[in-house]
């Protein structure tokens, strides 16, 4: 038996590459596992479980099959998919976790993470995160029509450049110092994390112990996930 951990891979009607790679993933390699965990950025934006795009149907659909299969499907938010609420993770047989779990990795205390809490050198996003995640800023953005909604996410996309760029160069690599205290806060030897667009095994000391943090890739001209069983913890990559 197998888990297997998938980030960012920023799912858009205008990737529909990342699209077909990912329902290959599902059907390939998620069918064998016997947990899928998401942790974050799986979709590009989101602006309401009540969006009926057909992306959005097609990837519930495919998800609820997997788990009616018997794979256990968690699901933690990104930065840009923070708005995916209960109904459509129930419609995809997925169950939210929260960002810093501590999951049992076969006997292996693991902290999980999106990854962009550990950035805290970026202020402005820092802030701008505090905002969006307050539940009074999400309720009025919710109680807009569907209409307005879609109007306000491609706003947001304007806005910013570096918020919605997928390079790596534009995205604030985690703080060294921050990831330090988030793990021994947590007492783990162990981290997982995407968002950053930096996938990388890194060896560090925590508490006098050999630690390490893994990071995700995203997707786009490969795909990426981690795979954990008894024995072993692979990050591995493939092109799509
Ligand atoms: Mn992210």
């Amino acid at each position: 038996m197998h888990t297997l951990f998938i980030s960012d891979l920023h799912l858009h009607e205008s990737r529909p590459q990342v699209t077909r790679a990912f329902f290959h993933f599902l059907y390939t390699q998620a069918i064998h596992a016997e947990a899928l965990y998401i942790l974050g950025d799986f979709f590009d934006a989101w602006i309401g479980d009540d969006d009926d795009s057909e992306l959005l149907q097609d990837v519930a659909n495919g998800l609820h099959k997997l788990s009616e299969l018997g794979v256990a499907i968690y699901f933690m938010h990104g930065n840009r998919d923070f708005l995916l609420g209960e109904a459509y993770a129930s419609k995809a047989g997925m169950t939210l976790i929260p960002d810093g779990i501590i999951i049992d990795l076969y006997g292996t205390p693991t902290l999980l993470m999106h990854g962009d809490s550990l950035c805290t050198d970026d202020i402005e996003y820092q802030q701008f995160r505090a905002m969006v995640r307050s539940p009074q800023w999400q309720q009025q953005i919710l109680a807009q029509p569907l209409a307005a909604r879609r109007v306000l996410a491609a706003q947001m996309r304007e806005k910013s450049q570096s918020m919605n760029s997928l390079k790596a160069e534009d995205i604030l690599d985690v703080s060294p110092d921050e990831v330090i205290a988030q793990m021994e806060a947590a007492g783990v030897t162990r981290m997982i994390h995407g968002h950053t667009h930096r996938p990388a095994r890194h060896q560090l000391v925590i508490a006098g112990k050999p630690a390490e943090r893994i990071v995700l890739g995203d997707w786009h001209d490969s795909g990426w996930c981690i795979k954990a069983d008894q024995t072993d913890i692979e990050l591995i990559d493939w092109k799509i």
